[in-house]
This record gives C-alpha cells, sequence and structure tokens, in this order.
C-alpha cells in the first residue's frame, strides 16, 4: 500500500527525542506556556527569516486574528482565491469583511495580476494570497495591482513552510502571513498549532494581545481579546521536528523532480516552472488529467492513495451560496474536475514513486 499520508513512519525515526521532549513538558506541568513556546517562536521567526513569530492555537485562527490585527475598515472586501481550503475565506467573514473569490491560472492553480484586477471594488482593501501546495505564488506579477489599490497583503503559508521566492522565505512578502501546524502539513504537530509571521512590531503586538485576552497583565485586560494559544506540549514537538525540516522538504522535492521528469513521457499535462532562486515546499503533488475519477480509483485498486485539493472550488461550496460568485471563477470550478494529488513525503522512496507512474502509464495504455 503506497498511502498518500503516514506519520507513523516519521514518529519512528525520530521517537526519542519527541518522547524526551513530550516528558519533560509532563514533568515540568506548564502546559500552555512552557519555555519551549517562546523557543519555538524564535526558532521558527529564524527559519522563516521574519523578524517576529507569534504561535496560535491553529492555521485558522492564524488568519482570523492576523486579519483582525490589520484593523481594516468593518465590512471590507477581501480578495480570496477560489482554490483553497476554506480556512482562507472562513476568517474574512468571521472577521465581519465580505469574500471576493478571484479564479485561477490553470497552470499554477493560483490567482494571477488579471483574475485580481478583475474582483477590485472601492471597498477592496486587502487579498489573502495563498502558496497553493507549497508552490510560491507568483508574486512579483501581482504586487503592482495589490500596490495600485493600497490592499493589504496576508500570506496563507499553511502548505508552504520551506518555500522561497527569490531568495526569500515565504512568510515574508506582504505584510503579515500565517502558518498552519496541522499535524499533515510539511510540519505537523502532534494536535492543532498555527503562527503568525510579520515584520511589524506593532501588528505583532496588537496581534499577541488578541491571542492572550486582550491582558497586559493576569487580569488586566486593555481589549477584549480571545483565547488562540499554542500547547506547551505541540511547542516541545515542533522544536524536534523543525530540525529536520530542511532534510523532509529536500526529499520532497527531490521525489518531485523524479515525478516531473518520468511523468514527462506519461502525461501531456506541464509542470508551472519556478523562478530562479525559488524553492517549491511540494506540500502536495497536483496533476490534471481529464479522466481524474477514472485515473483515480484505477490508482486504488492497485493500492495508491491520492487526494483531492479540491474537489469543489470555493465559490461553489453549499457554504458560499449565498454569494452567488460561482459564475465568476470557470477555471478553478473546471479545475477541480481534474486535479489529483498524488503521494508525496518523506515517508517514500524513490521506488515509490516510480511504481505510481508506472501505474499511470499503464492506465493511460489500457
Ligand atoms: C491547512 C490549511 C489551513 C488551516 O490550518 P488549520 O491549522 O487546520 O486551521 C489554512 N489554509 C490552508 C491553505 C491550509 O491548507
Amino acid at each position: 500500500m503506497i498511502k498518500f499520508l503516514d506519520l507513523s513512519k516519521q514518529y519512528l525515526s525520530i521517537k526519542a527525542d519527541i518522547d524526551l521532549a513530550i516528558s519533560t513538558v509532563l514533568s515540568d506541568t506548564n502546559f500552555v506556556s512552557g519555555y519551549q513556546i517562546q523557543n519555538f517562536q524564535d526558532e521558527f521567526a529564524s527559519y522563516v527569516q521574519s523578524k517576529y513569530c507569534l504561535c496560535v492555537a491553529n492555521g485558522t485562527d492564524a488568519l482570523e486574528i492576523a486579519i483582525q490585527g490589520l484593523r481594516l475598515p468593518p465590512s471590507s472586501d477581501i480578495i480570496v482565491p477560489a482554490n483553497s481550503f476554506i480556512s482562507s475565506s472562513e476568517a474574512v467573514t468571521r472577521q465581519g469583511h465580505n469574500i471576493v473569490f478571484a479564479d485561477v491560472d490553470p497552470q499554477t492553480y493560483n490567482v494571477t495580476e488579471a483574475t485580481i484586477r478583475a474582483c477590485i471594488t472601492p471597498n477592496t482593501k486587502a487579498i489573502i494570497i495563498v502558496h497553493l501546495f507549497g508552490r510560491p505564488c507568483d508574486f512579483d506579477s501581482i504586487l503592482p495591482v495589490c500596490r495600485e489599490f493600497s490592499l493589504k497583503i496576508i500570506e496563507d503559508c499553511a502548505q508552504a513552510h520551506g518555500a522561497y521566492y527569490k531568495g526569500s522565505h515565504v512568510g515574508n512578502l506582504g505584510d503579515v502571513a500565517t502558518f498552519s501546524f496541522y499535524p499533515g502539513k510539511n510540519l505537523g504537530a502532534y494536535g492543532d498549532a498555527g503562527a503568525i509571521v510579520t515584520n511589524s512590531s506593532d501588528l505583532f503586538n496588537y496581534c499577541r494581545l488578541i491571542a492572550n485576552h486582550g491582558r497586559i497583565e493576569k487580569y488586566n485586560h486593555v481589549i477584549e481579546g480571545r483565547n488562540s494559544r499554542i500547547d506547551t506540549l505541540q511547542a516541545a514537538i515542533l522544536l524536534v521536528k523543525l530540525k529536520h525540516l530542511d532534510k523532509w522538504i529536500s526529499i520532497r522535492n527531490s521525489l518531485a523532480s523524479q515525478y516531473i521528469y518520468e511523468l514527462s513521457s506519461v502525461l501531456p499535462y506541464q509542470f508551472p516552472s519556478l523562478y530562479p532562486d525559488s524553492q517549491h515546499a511540494y506540500h502536495l503533488f497536483v496533476i490534471s488529467h481529464p479522466k481524474r475519477d477514472s485515473l483515480r480509483s484505477y490508482l486504488a485498486s492497485l493500492n495508491i492513495q491520492t487526494g483531492i485539493h479540491y474537489p469543489i472550488s470555493l465559490s461553489c461550496l453549499p457554504a458560499y451560496e449565498y454569494l452567488d460568485q460561482s459564475q465568476y471563477t470557470p477555471v478553478a470550478n473546471r479545475l477541480s474536475h481534474n486535479i489529483l494529488s498524488l503521494p508525496i513525503g518523506d515517508h517514500l522512496v524513490p521506488a515509490d514513486i516510480s511504481y505510481i507512474v508506472e501505474t499511470i502509464n499503464s492506465f493511460e495504455k489500457a
């Protein structure tokens, strides 16, 4: 069986360090404000080359708090890519703003200057850019339109730990960025966790206030905030795992290169290229196929698990029927029927990739 995700193999490879980190937290019993939290925030900030890192309870809270931290006028329009996970748009509505879904490019599955421009209203104040699948979005091509309309830029880096864009780690391109440490992400905790990173001390301090009940002292609350903290246990686990992240990202990259090389003679599909001095984090390896569903069943029948990210574009979800925007995102809607995520990750070896490609090849010939 080639699993889409297998966290047990990775745990066994770092078991001694993880178990020690966990037992240290258990004996310290400092479950919500252990020293591991500050240590991890410092190390993660330095890993992503950002000045400040605030850990929160999960990646969705990170987005919500980052948006709140920007203090936009109430009911602002915020642009969200139509092909993403629902967190990207939930965060907008939960902060009292309006979602405007942007269509995507058929090659990169991401927004473009033109699809952003088509969404601009007099009320547009911000955009959430998503480094979807771990591929840094085409930032330089969308920056001019963001500047022209003074849009605040929130980077959703939930899938992009380890990704670089023209020499800088993602998370430094806009005003504020968010990460998720959901267990299946490139850097995953053993439960929920997330982070906000920024180079603005003002934004960092305000987000920190929001995430901790608006308090400056134990019972002195200067604003009404909320509770969104990372557990010490998760920070301790992430500290161990961060040391291995670059190695895991490079495994993902080498498996992806193998896929691209071996698939080039099998599928007509073109993989989007990268810019110089940039790195894809390959959280997901996504292909597009006109007979996606039958290919997926065929692979499953030969014990190859796959995923779909995402089977329904955000604008077509029942949750967003009320927005009535699906007609503006035809490319995202069409892609949702053709995209297929093949297994990738440090649980796999090159022979697995060759087997998957051979199986796709036999499907093509059948
Ligand atoms: C996983 C994910 C999130 C949410 O992260 P959680 O930690 O699960 O809340 C947000 N955006 C994208 C693009 C994601 O893939």
